[in-house]
């Protein structure tokens, strides 16, 4: 939100001077998991209209609590779609149309979008295409947060501030070495935490649970083999 603010060139909020009225800025955030809602928080504390949008049903009462609105297709599908794990599915063909046609609409109005949206194990799912971006009004800026595992937005370059037409399409990588210290301080907690679980510490040596969930969720080779299903050589029919 920071980053978008800062290409964005005009006020955030409204302002109200002798000199004449600045509207406040409309900002749409899609996807909202722990950066999200992050960014929806900042953007009302700059004094944004917020609006945001998610696959998973438990995004709405969050989004609702930090003060913006939510908009999604709620349908039978939207109902369904957070796994056992709390992530994302991938949606239906059916289901991306009716998303399709509702950002379509709404993003015309918007002038400031972050994308975010990710489901774990598969590329980026598309939001926005070279049509809606066009329909933007000129000056507008698009934030892609996606753009290290393909993209939510058409036309973003990874490493690039992008000019497409009138609109600036932000595609920062590393966005997490943006914040060096923070990233580094949580990221080393982290690994503290996951090396914990394989210590003990009476005995101070190093004793693995080998039916630890997140040890065989991460295990990869074991006695000279390779353990991991979805890193197993695949076996001649
Ligand atoms: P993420 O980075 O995998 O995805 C970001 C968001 O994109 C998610 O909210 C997802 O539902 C949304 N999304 C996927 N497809 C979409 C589409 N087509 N349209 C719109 N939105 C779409 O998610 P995340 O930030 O890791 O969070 C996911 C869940 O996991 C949340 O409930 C979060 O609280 C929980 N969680 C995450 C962490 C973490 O460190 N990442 C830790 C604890 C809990």
């Amino acid at each position: 939100m920071i980053d978008a603010a800062s290409e964005y060139g005009r006020a955030l909020p409204m302002m109200m001077t002798a000199a004449g009225t600045v509207p406040a800025a409309k900002v749409f955030i899609m996807g909202v998991g722990v950066a999200g809602l992050q960014a929806i928080a900042t953007a009302r504390r700059l004094g944004a209209i917020v609006t945001a949008t998610d696959v998973r049903p438990a995004t709405k009462e969050q989004v609702e609590s930090l003060g913006a609105k939510f908009l999604a297709v709620e349908d039978e599908e939207f109902k369904n779609a957070q796994t056992a794990g709390g992530y994302a599915k991938e949606m239906s063909k059916e289901y991306q149309a009716k998303q399709a046609a509702l950002v379509a609409e709404h993003i015309k109005k918007q002038d400031i979008v972050i994308t975010t949206a990710l489901i774990p194990g598969r590329p980026a799912p598309k939001l926005i295409s070279a049509a809606m971006v066009a329909s933007m009004r000129p000056g507008s800026v698009i934030i892609d947060l996606a753009v290290e595992r393909g993209g939510n937005v058409e036309g973003a370059k990874p490493g690039h501030v992008a000019q497409v037409g009138a609109v600036k399409i932000v595609g920062h990588l590393n966005v997490a070495g943006r914040l060096p210290a923070s990233a580094s301080a949580l990221y080393a907690k982290n690994l503290l935490t996951f090396l914990d679980t394989m210590i003990d510490k009476k005995e101070k040596k190093l004793a693995v649970n080998w039916d630890d969930e997140i040890v065989k969720g991460t295990l990869l080779t074991r006695d000279g083999a390779i353990v991991h299903p979805n890193f197993k050589p695949k076996t001649a029919a």
